[in-house]
């Protein structure tokens, strides 16, 4: 299955950057949900992969064309899994990165270093139209650990507070490229394009 023109159900620009980047290989004309003036759909489940669906299909639904949903956070164990779903909103409503990163800190504050292991899940849905009832479903993990303070100015969300120790840099000091390579939205993607590649 190739499509002609797939629309990224998201307004977040840090994502659209890195969706645009990682769908090159398609060559497929790649548009953002804001270019047909779609508003954000209300994420009202309780997993990544329930509010994927929904974005990807409201998506659909409002342009006619096929869509696909990104939904993702960080998790993190001491906090039993926050902010999880909620990292886009761990501060309020329209709480700002440097809000949410603060928070995050806050939290962490009695957490010790070998303590404070963290991954970035992403899961993306697919759909061809708002009625798909067999939509590509597919995600990716990437592990590392929460820094005590935020270092790199590259990314975007909880990048600056996100260690990966094999890598030795935080997700904010990677180039796009790098992090592509190893992220959950990049690992998710790869296996999106397989998929696409092998559906017919
Ligand atoms: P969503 O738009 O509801 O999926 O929220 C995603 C939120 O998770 C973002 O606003 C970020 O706070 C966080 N997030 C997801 N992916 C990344 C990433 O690659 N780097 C940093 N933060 C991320």
């Amino acid at each position: 299955m190739h499509p002609d023109t797939l629309v990224l159900a998201s307004s977040n620009k840090g994502k659209l950057k890195e969706l645009k980047h990682l769908l090159k290989p398609l060559n497929t004309d790649v548009k953002s949900q804001k270019e047909f003036d779609v508003a954000s759909a209300a994420e009202t489940g309780l997993t990544f992969v329930e509010n994927a669906l929904i974005k990807a299909r409201a998506a659909a639904k409002a342009t006619k064309l096929p869509a696909l949903g990104d939904d993702s956070g960080l998790v993190v164990k001491a906090l039993k899994g926050q902010p999880g779903i909620y990292s886009a909103r761990f501060a309020g409503e329209n709480a700002t990165d440097a809000e949410n990163n603060e928070l995050l800190l806050d939290k962490l504050s009695d957490v010790p270093a070998d303590r404070r292991a963290a991954k970035f899940y992403c899961c993306l849905v697919m759909v061809e139209h708002h009625r798909d009832p067999a939509p590509i479903v597919v995600s990716g993990v990437w592990h590392g650990q929460i820094l005590q303070s935020p270092k790199g100015r590259g990314g975007f969300g909880y990048d600056p507070l996100f260690f990966d120790p094999r890598l030795d840099k935080s997700a904010a000091e990677l180039s796009l490229e790098e992090k592509s390579q190893v992220s959950h939205r990049g690992i998710a993607l790869q296996a999106l394009i397989e998929q696409l590649q092998t559906k017919r």
